[in-house]
């Protein structure tokens, strides 16, 4: 036998394995779509498609890749720099345990965490029955008549609570009042949020704001229950003075200590708001969290964010969807009352799971045994000689520390646990689900300095309850049989499972959704976010037990900037639209820092994302709408003549590059030069920089601001419709701008306060993206880029044969013309000739196993689809054939095979009960409905329910869990 020598070991050592993972196709696929595109090689097309005026002189600076094995532990090592201690800050922010079986089968489970937003309503019905019972356990705790979906954190809805009172609130007044003991980082928000819409602030002492009312008007009252520092008071004298004076009131409302206390709405609350953080979502220093907000029925039509209702499907059966105001940035755009697009989906559904698995009686023990372990930890307080502020409490008391205040505190870290410094000389102190006795021992500890400490068994039988019998909750919540059946884990488990099947997420099929960027979110990215060392950190922590989190910021901040052009970037905003008005807040500051506070124009493209005309509403801008040419690019003549109209007041423009047309404008240097020249600034929206990452940098051809949405881009998952990030980017001048945060000590000098709740937003999942770059490196990003728009392009050359591809670039040699990384599919022409609208042909895709394309955005009729560069060559594949499959099915309506009203088409999906139904009076088969093609006898997915009807949904709304007896079948 010869002997064969081994390879050499460099050559077995591949750096770059992750990005041949994460990249679906292969160099043998490449040269096949190559072939059926044209160009002869990925740079001819990459050169034919990007605008050579565009196109990035140097390429990113990037660490060299790593394996997934070598980037887990570089972050590993991360991570331990931030030290984990017991939290006792409260503050909004309080450990809890997520019961492993949500934990492993929701939050770490690919079939919830990659689900997209259920804007298709057919495959979206478990986690929209799972959003029901979130409204659900909202509306019951709070005592209010209709919660939505989620906000993204408590402070933005204590700030959309503001603004939901200005709108519906009967009074003019411009004064808004905020009690003394309201979280600091809400005020904060709430601050940012009503300086440029004129409102003011003024924080009242609780006890005062009657007497404050009498003297001025407000248009409403925001209160917090309990207060920051713990403390119960009957907020019914304070509401009824609100209402009194004209105001409307507003409860900032913790959902575990509403399981014992008067609810919001029996004291007479409009508005109630919080966080579910406590009901299971680990602290991860700030987020992501769902917040709720829930208000009287009368104001229902004006609720921010995202309500999910019931209605009925076309065989009559109750069916989940996205009720109201869905889209409603996208309908009323610059008169959209909330820019919130992403909101916090997965938390949502962590948050009530957990109410689900707990139910009533549990939930109550929960809370009871924080309640308890609170009134012991105050007598033993109180016994070795300290004084409490106040003697009513849920879980948090108030200390009278003195002089000792920095001692106690200094005394607790070493003993493993934080205090929150509540006032120069007081402290305050929080127990969570997670407390023991062993922690209220060790408080008494940190607090007895010599003494002899007092023992649990002195008061374990015998303590005083600190709720106030008028305060303590006598309503029941909960009742439903959803809250009370899955308690065993028997149950829970397939419950979790029941809801999830019904579902289609991207661990079953591509979700080529325009302008979504449904790309993977590898394992790899995932597993880190629930490492205790980033999960269970409070966001307001000492510095140096965040440093592992302060040293992500600065390396992905840096990864950024180079992806992007820009100099300076907050990973605050909890979301793309967040990231918008941040950028906004960034210009209009720096506009009033040179006296220019007059600038507010702000210019947008008829093709923008609704979120932009919202934003720059929300920023105290006027919006001038500034045409498209027939092409899909911007009318440069229009641009200059309005840019020439509002000279004098003209603040930015806000454009998406490539557009939302998927097209690269050629001009866009240009119309950069003629916005600044007119002492404009440019706001380059980024959601999609997944054309661009390597290839092209905004902040390089003349954008200012851009935000990112790392939900799409840098493979955070949509979790169903969040959580997301949008990082804020600017330039060198507008770094100042920034967003700051005062709560957490983070000043700016442009004096932008802050726009989320934490310093750092969704920060615990900031460990995806930093994986995602870290294992890709600056080629495999840059490969990630072309072989999505390789992936966009093999799609609209297998269609054009099709369909009409709707604002290609009319490259030659190009099959399909060129387009970005999406396409527009038009479908206009066919509703013409058959009867058969994009609608129908998004909800035959069901019957195919695909998720639709983004339906009627950014033109109505039409379906953009991104493929991404994550799809096999295969599924990219299996999906054209669907598409050309259904247009031979539009084919069979055109000619009259199928009547225009009763075809597969208009009758899709098509559930499994109706194909089994005894009788079948319709014009095509049985089989021609379930398996138009045969690769789905290997696999199929059944759509649950039949067509949602949206209508009856609406004329009909109805937001809570549904009784029992209307299940279908039942
Ligand atoms: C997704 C998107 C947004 C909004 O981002 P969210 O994270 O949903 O708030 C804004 N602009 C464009 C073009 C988008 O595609």
């Amino acid at each position: 036998m010869p002997h064969t020598a081994l390879p050499r070991l460099a050559d077995l050592e591949n750096a770059s394995e992750f990005t041949a993972r994460h990249i679906g196709p292969d160099a043998a696929d490449e040269a096949r779509m190559l072939a059926a595109i044209g160009p002869a090689s990925r740079r001819a097309l990459i050169d034919a498609i990007i605008p050579r005026a565009i196109a990035r002189p140097t390429p990113m600076e990037l660490p060299a890749p790593l394996s997934e094995a070598q980037a887990l532990a570089e972050l590993k090592a991360l991570a331990a720099q931030n030290r984990v201690l017991t939290s006792h800050l409260g503050c909004g922010y309080f450990g809890t345990l997520t019961p492993g079986v949500i934990l492993r089968n929701v939050l770490e489970n690919p079939a919830w965490y990659t689900a997209y937003t259920p804007y298709q309503a057919e495959i979206s019905q478990g986690r929209m029955e799972a959003l029901v019972n979130f409204q659900t356990m909202v509306t019951d705790l709070t005592g209010m008549a209709i919660a939505n979906a989620s906000m993204l954190d408590e402070a933005t809805a204590a700030a959309e609570a503001m603004t939901l009172a200005a709108r519906v609130g009967k009074s003019k007044a411009t004064r808004f009042v905020v009690a003394h003991d309201v979280l600091p980082q809400s005020l904060e928000v709430i601050r940012t949020r009503a300086k440029p819409l004129g409102i003011t602030v003024d924080q009242v002492h609780a006890t005062e704001i009657a007497a404050s009312l009498a003297a001025a008007p407000a248009f409403g009252v925001l209160l917090q229950y309990p207060g920051v520092n713990g403390q119960l008071r009957d907020l019914k004298p304070i509401i009824d003075a609100a209402h009194a004076a004209g105001a409307m009131a507003i409860v900032g409302a913790d959902l575990l200590a509403l399981t014992l206390l008067v609810s919001p709405g029996e004291l007479g609350a409009d508005i109630a708001f919080g966080s579910t953080q406590r009901f299971g979502m680990p602290m991860g220093a700030g987020g992501p969290h769902a917040a709720y907000l829930a208000t009287q029925d009368a104001f229902k039509r004006s609720l921010p964010g995202r309500l999910v209702g019931v209605s009925v499907d076309s065989h009559g059966a109750p069916a989940y969807r996205l009720a109201l105001q869905t889209r409603e940035q996208h309908i009323r755009r610059e008169k959209a009352t909330s820019n919130i697009c992403t909101a916090q989906v997965l938390p949502a559904v962590v948050a009530s799971l957990y109410a689900v698995y707990h139910g009533p009686a549990g939930l109550k023990r929960i809370a009871q045994r924080v309640a308890v372990l609170t009134a012991i930890l105050a007598e033993g307080l109180k016994a070795m000689g300290w004084r409490l502020l106040h003697d009513t409490a849920f879980d948090t008391l108030h200390v009278e520390a003195g002089e000792r205040r920095d001692a106690l505190m200094a005394a607790a870290v070493a003993s493993g646990r934080n205090l929150r410094a509540a006032s120069a000389d007081t402290l305050g102190i929080s127990l969570d689900e997670t407390s023991t006795r062993a922690d209220v021992e060790a408080l008494w500890a940190v607090f007895a300095q010599g003494n002899v400490t007092p023992t649990i068994a002195q008061y374990a039988d015998t303590v005083t309850p600190m709720i106030p019998a008028a305060l303590q909750r006598t309503s029941d919540y909960l009742t439903h049989p959803v809250f009370n059946t899955h308690h065993s884990e028997t149950e829970m488990l397939r419950y979790i499972r029941m809801l999830s099947d019904k579902d289609l997420a991207l661990d079953r099929s591509m979700i080529p959704l325009g302008s979504c960027t449904m790309k993977l979110n590898a394992t790899s990215e995932m597993i880190p976010i629930t490492w205790p060392e980033f999960a269970h950190i409070h966001p307001f922590a000492p510095a140096e037990q965040l440093a592992g989190y302060a040293a992500l910021n600065t390396q992905l901040t840096g990864w950024l900037a180079q992806a992007t052009g820009y100099s300076g970037i907050s990973l605050q905003p909890n979301a793309g639209s967040q990231g918008e008005y941040a950028g906004l807040l960034a210009i209009m500051g720096w506009h009033a820092s040179r006296g220019d506070a007059h600038r507010k124009v702000c210019l947008i493209p008829e093709s923008a994302h609704g979120t932009n005309p919202a934003s720059a509403q929300m920023a105290g801008m006027q919006v001038v709408v500034v045409k498209c040419e027939a092409g899909g690019n911007v009318d440069l003549d229009d641009l200059r003549a309005k840019c020439g109209k509002h000279a004098a007041d003209l603040a930015a423009i806000m454009i998406t590059y490539p557009s939302t047309y998927g097209v690269f404008e050629p001009q866009v240097r240009t119309l950069c030069e003629i916005v600044h020249a007119h002492g404009g600034r440019v706001y380059v929206d980024g959601a999609n920089m997944n054309a661009l990452v390597g290839l092209a940098a905004p902040g390089e051809f003349g954008g200012d601001v851009s935000h990112l949405n790392l939900h799409k881009t840098f493979c955070i998952p949509h979790g169903g419709g969040g959580p997301g990030v949008g990082p804020v980017c600017v330039v060198e001048d507008l770094v100042p701008f920034l967003p700051g945060h005062a709560t957490a000590g983070e000043k700016r000098a442009g004096g932008v306060g802050a726009v989320s709740a934490a310093p750092l937003g969704n920060a615990a999942v900031l460990p995806i993206s930093w994986m995602y770059i870290r294992m890709m490196g600056a080629d495999g990003l840059k490969s990630a880029t072309e072989i999505a728009i390789l992936s966009a392009n093999y799609i609209a050359a297998r269609l054009a044969d099709h369909y009409d591809i709707h604002f290609s670039g009319g490259i030659d040699g190009v099959k399909g013309g060129g387009v970005a990384h999406e396409c527009i599919l038009d479908l206009r022409p066919l509703k013409d000739s058959s009867g058969v609208s994009a609608e129908d042909v998004a909800k035959r895709l069901i019957d195919y196993g695909f998720h639709a394309p983004t339906l009627s955005f950014p033109v109505a009729g039409t379906l953009m689809v991104e493929p991404t560069e994550s799809e096999p060559l295969a599924e990219l594949d299996r999906f054209c054939d669907a598409m050309i499959a259904i247009r031979g099915e539009i084919a069979q309506v055109e000619s009259g095979a199928w009547p225009r009203e009763d075809n597969p088409l208009k009758n899709a999906p098509h559930t499994a009960a109706s194909l089994l139904a005894n009788d079948w009076t319709h014009a095509y088969a049985r089989e021609t409905a379930a398996y138009p093609v045969a690769s789905l006898r290997r696999g199929k997915y059944w759509s649950p329910v039949g067509r949602v009807d949206n209508v009856h949904g609406d004329r009909n709304l109805f937001c809570s869990c549904l009784p029992v007896g209307d299940y279908a079948g039942e």
